[in-house]
């Protein structure tokens, strides 16, 4: 037989054969070096096995226990099915929970006495111990295949069970330690699988990678709590390679536009200067600090290369200000400028924003949505092709085939995380190499900001402009709704207006929240003295936004609205917002929601009413809003809460799946190994060093060539 390689196709190991390999592809494991990078995500300590009465939230633990039963139920009113695995010992019954079925036919394995191993985070939900997500195995006799004492626990999978993912593991590695020659530098054909130079070892005290593979997979027998925590040195090694690979690209990528040659725009900020002069409020430092720094990018770079830049800044914070104010630099030197933002609303508000504060420097605003006009729209893209339209607002509409720029020299996009990175790239390729600045009013917690936006150079506007009094937040339950009311009345009658928010539209799947259709008819009766406005994603846009204006303009005092509201919405009046069922919303949407007030000079407030079922993690979440308005506290809180999985969700897919690293546990490493990045460029610009040959090698076959494109 072959000797095996970190390169072998796993099916080719003995025993494989193309059955169990065609499993390991389902996972994504192709080859030795594959199988080897498939950490166990925890370790089950026998010499401390655990009965259930002694288990305490917050551990992860293991425990050998015989099957009660397996039960199915719907979750509250919210039709999400559930499954639970009830287990016992000799000490008590701990429910197993799962909110999701981690593949077809799992739960048909179990069967009343049957003996399994539960692995997993004990959790406290509702004054008791359980189990969410565990890892259950059957622990039938061969299982124990020798005497090891610390059992490496490798992620639950169909078709493969622990024991033979540690034999063939264990297999492997023993056969690369007897092949010399695959460690053997000298050997033809050789690739190391230590691809790290030494320098950056020996600086950041890393062990060698091979025996941190050894040892993860195969624990020693006196492993410490650290080791079983995942924090043992060993593991910091890999954890520390995973960020660094990622690290590496993004530094990579910086460098590279760094090198990129740019547009040559001159100093020229008379247009801002008489912006600011207009304005009936000062800018404030932040805003001031952070423009500064975008026309440091602009013009400030000798030969000159596009700004690539992130601005971070909390609800309200004004950064439309500062965008405009980017906008004009580019327009004063014969460009054009683009403003791109996730919805009509927002779209139309920004137009008329920049039509106010720019038509009187003479410059010319074009608004494109998708609710346009054939006849409009055809217009507006002839202004703009020709270079009339000197600033572009507008939706996704932006990047469609049909509009194109005499010559787009800034592209801006708010609220970039609503976008894919595929759209922002859409839109910067209309131009050629235009400036970017993107902005962001989620905030993103530092140790992820660095893994998400690790190419920007980011800026944070970290103070909100004068005058603005901390919004108070209080949640309530049913009981208290008659004194809401009554609060909300007190607010309107001194002139105010005030938002209602409600997480569904419509009676649908019976489920009786609040909606916002019917609960607008029932305040209508609660407040007959007042006006009331309806919005919701059903309507129209041209019906939102005429909605959305008569609000703004005093038209009616109550918004009763669907979450459409929750981005970038501007009405300084208003400064009481409840928002209903607020238990069903994230940190995150609460947060974005309660930004809808406070924005201008009236003590502000935010409501925020419970239904009845309210788990832990929910009054965990209502109890953060009414500690704190600091967004970057709040999303801390959140990623603390939900975890970097959750935390990303859906639309933040351009972020790696870690192995073993988690960027909350291992946030210090993660600094770390973005340091020794930058590091390796502030050394060596172009990988062009012999002991970064192999960081080249590694950056081209996990990123392709053009990785390698920016760097030369
Ligand atoms: P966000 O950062 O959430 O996008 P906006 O740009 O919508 O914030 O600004 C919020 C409000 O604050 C707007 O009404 C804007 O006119 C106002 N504003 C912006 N800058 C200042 C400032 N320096 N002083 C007072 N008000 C300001
Ligand atoms: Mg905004």
């Amino acid at each position: 037989m072959a000797v095996i390689k970190f390169d072998t196709p796993i099916q080719f190991i003995k025993g494989v054969g193309p059955k169990l390999g065609e499993r390991f592809k389902d996972l994504g494991l192709f080859t030795v070096q594959d199988l080897l990078d498939w950490y166990p995500r925890a370790y089950e300590d026998r010499r401390a096995a655990r009965s259930i009465a002694s288990l305490k939230p917050d551990e992860l633990v293991s425990l050998r226990a015989e099957v009660v039963n397996v039960k199915s139920f719907m979750l509250g009113r919210s039709r999400r099915k559930v499954y639970d695995l009830t287990v016992r010992d000799e000490t008590g019954k701990i429910h197993c929970k799962f909110f999701r079925v981690p593949y077809k036919g799992y739960f048909e394995r179990f069967q009343p006495l049957q003996k399994v191993r539960v692995i997993g985070k004990v959790t406290h939900y509702r004054g008791q111990i359980e189990f969410h997500h565990p890892d259950v195995q059957d622990d039938t006799p061969d299982l124990v295949v020798d005497d090891d004492v610390v059992i490496p626990i490798y992620p639950e999978t169909e078709g493969l069970t622990n024991r033979q993912l540690r034999k063939l593991i264990g297999f492997v590695l023993d056969e690369l330690k007897a092949s010399s020659r695959e460690l053997d530098p000298r050997a033809k054909g050789f690739v190391p699988m230590d691809r790290l130079p030494a320098w950056l070892k020996d600086k950041y005290e890393l062990v060698d990678r091979f025996q941190a593979l050894e040892k993860v997979h195969r624990p020693p027998k006196d492993a410490t709590k650290d080791f079983t925590d995942l924090k043992s040195p060993y593991h910091r090694r890999l954890i520390f390679e995973e960020f660094f690979w990622l690290e590496l690209w993004l530094a990579s990528r910086k460098e590279g536009v760094a090198r990129e040659p740019g547009l040559p725009f001159e100093k020229r900020t008379d247009m801002v200067t008489k912006l600011r002069a207009s304005l009936p409020f000062e800018l404030t430092g932040a805003q001031l600090r952070t423009f500064e720094e975008i026309l440091k990018d602009l013009t400030g770079h000798t030969p000159p290369h596009p700004m690539h830049r992130l601005v971070q800044g909390d609800v309200g914070s004004g950064k439309t200000l500062v965008a405009l104010m980017a906008a004009l630099v580019a327009i004063e030197n014969g460009y054009q400028a683009t403003l791109m933002v996730p919805t009509e609303i927002l779209a139309e508000q920004h137009f008329r924003t920049a039509e106010k504060l720019l038509s009187p420097l003479g410059v010319q605003v074009g608004l494109f949505t998708g609710s346009l006009k054939s006849s409009e729209r055809a217009q507006a893209q002839s202004l703009l092709a020709q270079g009339a339209i000197q600033l572009a607002v507008g939706t996704h509409a932006l990047i469609e085939d049909a509009v194109g720029f005499k010559n787009l020299g800034l592209v801006i996009i708010d609220e970039q995380h609503r976008f894919g990175v595929h759209q922002r790239a859409r839109l910067k390729e209309k131009g050629v190499s235009p400036h970017f600045l993107v902005m962001t009013a989620t905030p993103i917690p530092r140790t992820l900001a660095m893994t998400v936006y690790g190419d920007l150079d980011v800026s944070q506007i970290d103070e909100l402009p004068k005058g603005r009094s901390p919004i108070q937040t209080r949640a309530g339950y049913e009981s208290h709704r008659p004194k809401m009311i009554e609060f909300v009345r007190t607010h309107l009658n001194a002139g105010r207006q005030a938002y209602f928010v409600y997480p569904l539209v419509e009676e649908s799947e019976k489920i009786d929240l609040k909606n916002a259709m019917t609960e607008f008819e029932t305040l209508k009766k609660q407040f007959p003295e007042f006006e009331l406005g309806l919005l919701h994603g059903r309507m129209k846009p041209d019906e939102k936004e005429h909605v959305m204006r008569e609000f703004r303009d005093g038209r009616f005092q109550i918004l009763v609205a669907t979450t459409v509201i929750e981005v970038g919405v501007d009405v300084p009046n208003a400064n009481v917002m409840v928002i209903e069922h607020a238990e069903r919303f994230g940190l995150s949407q609460l947060h974005q929601l309660r930004g809808r007030v406070g924005r201008g000079s009236h003590k502000s407030f935010c409501l925020l009413m419970m239904g009845h079922a309210v788990s832990d993690e929910a009054r965990t979440r209502l109890k953060v809003m009414e500690e704190t308005t600091d967004g970057f506290v709040i999303s801390e809180r959140d990623l603390e809460i939900r975890g970097p999985g959750e935390f990303l969700g859906t639309r933040q897919s351009g972020l790696p799946g870690f192995k073993l690293a988690n960027i909350v546990r291992d946030a210090r490493i993660l600094q770390e190994s973005r340091d020794a990045a930058l590091e390796v460029f502030r050394r060596d610009s172009r990988l062009s060093a012999a002991e970064h040959k192999w960081l080249r090698l590694q950056l081209l076959d996990k990123h392709g060539p053009a990785s390698l494109a920016g760097i030369g």
